[in-house]
This record gives C-alpha cells, structure tokens and sequence, in this order.
C-alpha cells in the first residue's frame, strides 16, 4: 500500500452542529492526517461545478442547496490507503445503511445531510483536490 491523497467535505450539516473537531478525530484516528484545511462558503457555481458528475441525478438541485446551505471545510486527507480508509470510515451514503462507528452513522442526519464527502476513487481525489486546493496550501 502506498501513501495517498484523498479530498474530504465536511458538509454543511456537520459545520453547523459544531462538528468539525468531532468528525476530523474519526477520521484522524482512522489513521488519515489532515495536510490541507479550510472553511469556506461555497458558491452555487461552485457546487454545481464539484457535482456535475451527479447533473442528472433527480437530487442534484437539492444537493446543491444543501452544498450552498452554510460553510463547508474542504480537507486533503493524506495516509496509507487514504481514498479506501476514508470511505471506510465516512460509512454508507445513507446513514440508515452506514455500519456502527462510522461518520455518517454517529454524525449523518439524512442521506443527503450525510456530513461528509470523500472521494470515490485516487484519480477523483486529485480532480477535486485541485479544484480547491493550490499546490503551496497542502503541507505534509
Ligand atoms: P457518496 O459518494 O457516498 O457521497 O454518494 P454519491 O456520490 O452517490 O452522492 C453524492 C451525495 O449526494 C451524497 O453524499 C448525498 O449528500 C447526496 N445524495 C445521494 N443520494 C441521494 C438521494 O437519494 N437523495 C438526496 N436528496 N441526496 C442524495
């Protein structure tokens, strides 16, 4: 296993209930270290931007609104295995479905309010690290 790069949300669900310090130790005790963070508030174009894969999906607006809805903290999570550990710990899409002790089950309100993004596979992460990241705010 190589050390990699993966990119995390924490959605605006999670940032409002004051949540950023609870979900950042999961995943920093699921062995993943933070090498880039920020809070930001995303824009409409923004969100439609990152989802556009989902442009189809009967959800996709409503998505974006939630995306757009308060502040989002965009992560570069970097470890061994990042892309696999962090979706091992984020949990299933649908809290209802996610196994015990993970993000989405502890911390996730809905299936679309789930807390946390993280990308699905190492060539998405490096897509959406880019698109929020610049090369001198990643520190590892
Ligand atoms: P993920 O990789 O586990 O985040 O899941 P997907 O890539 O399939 O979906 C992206 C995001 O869209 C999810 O994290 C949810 O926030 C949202 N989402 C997925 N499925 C649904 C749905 O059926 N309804 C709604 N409202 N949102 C959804």
């Amino acid at each position: 296993m190589a050390t990699e790069r993966t990119f995390s949300i924490i959605k605006p669900d999670a940032t409002r209930r004051n949540l950023t310090g609870a979900v950042t130790k999961m995943l920093e005790d699921a062995g993943l270290r933070v090498v880039a963070s920020k809070r930001i508030q995303m824009t409409r174009e923004q969100a439609e931007g990152f989802y556009g894969v989902h442009r189809e999906r009967p959800f996709f607006n409503d998505l974006v609104s939630f995306m757009i809805s308060g502040p989002v903290v965009v992560q570069v999570l970097e470890g061994e295995d990042a892309v696999a550990k962090n979706r091992a710990v984020m949990g299933a899409t649908n809290p209802a479905n996610a196994d015990e002790g993970t993000i989405r089950k502890v911390h996730a309100e809905s299936i679309e309010a789930n807390s946390v993004h993280g990308s699905d596979s190492a060539e998405n992460a490096k897509t959406e690290i880019d698109y929020f990241f610049s090369a001198d705010e990643i520190v590892g």
